[in-house]
């Protein structure tokens, strides 16, 4: 098949690979001028990291990533919220911290080593079928109002606010009130090795550092800052200036300095805003066959760290799907019945867990810092907190959920 794929983020590149090396014809368009290794970090989970060893990188990745061993959430009183241990789940389960750069530069030297054609600074505006229609092919427009194709399959893998979606998917877009301000700085203390580690007070602040490994081997060890905001109130805390930001930091913990050390504008400090994207299925075959994966076919808030694991495992389910099945429509209804489950739940829980931890709904922050400490330690909901965490549960049931077998093959591999 003739595959163009709309998108060079964690879904475009991964199902790129996949379908080059099954045999497929590929061709990646990426808006962005020049693929550079810029954002934060990212937790991947053990299921994203299943998805990165069949892809081959995952080695590399672990050379480059930072073993995450322990989530920990405490008030700024003290109070433990979170904490989570993956070993608590199976003892050779872990997270990686990685930084975007690190994640997107592996990926695409196993691109480009796949013969895959990559075309920056190419934003496509636009999906019709080939000759007017009736057939399934589809020719592709970019914003220079250059035509490409015909595509046999177009996967639409351009972000939470794709605007490649079909009508027929049809997506509600909802952003988050909260989002984040990040810094990435040299991890010079080492203060977090091994552990995700946030502070709360209330629901109105809240703090996270991730380590996040190195972009490149010879790089320094980084580690990403995360300050919970209203999108509203960011502007106003530019205004006000670093020194006021840097004091209501270490207000909720000294162990910040170091990275705030390393702060001196603040044009340094990324505004991330959060996105909510529900699809009414991922596939439409109205203007040739077209698939949705990553964020925008389900973007949703950061707070479980499942974005770009369930991107990477889209890819995986969906080259399956087109393998299994000889017929497209067939193979694209089949990825969507798959996918269904684990994204649903996702979406659900990240909706619930967004406003405990990020709003301005104080009121549930008491309730909030008196029952989930006791909650992790009860085995049962510890169990499904963990199961949340890795990446396998698809639905709120406790049985509901995917095998660990699948990431044993992860750890052999
Ligand atoms: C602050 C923050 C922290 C996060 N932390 C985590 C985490 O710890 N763990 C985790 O799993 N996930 C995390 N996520 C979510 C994760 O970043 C996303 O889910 C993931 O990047 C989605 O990948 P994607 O390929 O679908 O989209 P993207 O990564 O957004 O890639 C889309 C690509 O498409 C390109 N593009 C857009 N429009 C067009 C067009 N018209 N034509 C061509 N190209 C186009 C864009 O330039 C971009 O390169 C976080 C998100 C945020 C905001």
């Amino acid at each position: 098949m003739r595959v163009c794929v709309a998108g060079c983020g964690t879904a475009g590149p991964a199902a790129a690979l996949f379908l080059a090396r099954a045999g497929h014809t590929v061709t990646i368009f990426e808006r962005a001028a020049a693929l550079n290794p810029v954002g934060a970090g990212l937790l991947i989970q053990p299921t994203g990291m299943a998805v990165l060893s069949q892809l081959g990188v995952l080695d590399e990745l672990l050379q480059l990533g930072h073993r995450i061993e322990r989530l920990y959430g405490a008030t700024t009183a003290g109070r433990p919220v979170l904490d989570l241990h993956y070993r608590d789940l199976r003892a050779d389960l872990f997270g990686l911290g990685l930084h975007r750069g690190a994640l997107l530069g592996t990926l695409m030297r196993a691109v480009h080593a796949a013969g895959i054609t990559v075309r920056c600074a190419s934003e496509l505006t636009a999906i019709r079928p080939a000759g007017g229609g009736g057939g399934r092919e589809a020719i592709v427009a970019d914003a220079a109002g250059q035509a490409h194709g015909p595509f046999d399959l177009v996967i639409i893998a351009d972000g939470a606010r794709s605007s490649l979606r079909p009508d027929g998917c049809r997506a509600g877009v909802r952003q988050y009130p909260f989002g984040a301000l990040w810094f990435v700085g040299q991890d010079t203390s080492r203060t977090f090795t091994g552990t995700l580690w946030q502070a709360y007070h209330g629901t109105g602040r809240m703090l996270g550092f991730l380590p996040s490994g190195r972009v490149t081997a010879d790089g320094p060890p980084l580690t990403s800052m995360f300050w919970s905001i209203a999108l509203n109130r960011a502007a106003a805390v530019h205004a006000a200036g670093l020194d006021a930001w840097k004091r209501d930091v270490l207000a909720m913990t000294p162990l910040a300095a170091p990275l705030l050390e390393q702060v001196t504008d603040t044009r340094q400090l990324i505004t991330a805003g959060y996105y909510d994207v529900v699809a009414r299925r991922t596939f439409d075959l109205s203007n040739g066959a077209v698939v949705c994966l990553g964020d925008a076919a389900h973007a949703m808030s950061p707070q479980l760290g499942q974005g770009a694991n369930l991107a990477l495992v889209d890819a995986m389910v969906l080259a399956g799907c087109l393998s299994e099945e000889r017929d497209l429509p067939t193979a694209l209804q089949r990825f969507d019945a798959l996918r269904r489950p684990g994204v649903h739940y996702y979406q659900f829980a990240s909706r619930w867990l967004t406003p405990i931890f990020q709003s301005d709904l104080e009121a549930v922050a008491p309730l909030r810092d008196m029952c989930m400490g006791p909650m992790c330690r009860l085995p049962l909901l510890r169990g499904q907190m963990l199961e949340s965490l890795v990446g396998i549960k698809t639905g709120i049931m406790p049985w509901s959920r995917q095998s660990l077998d699948a990431l044993a093959a992860t750890r052999r591999a």
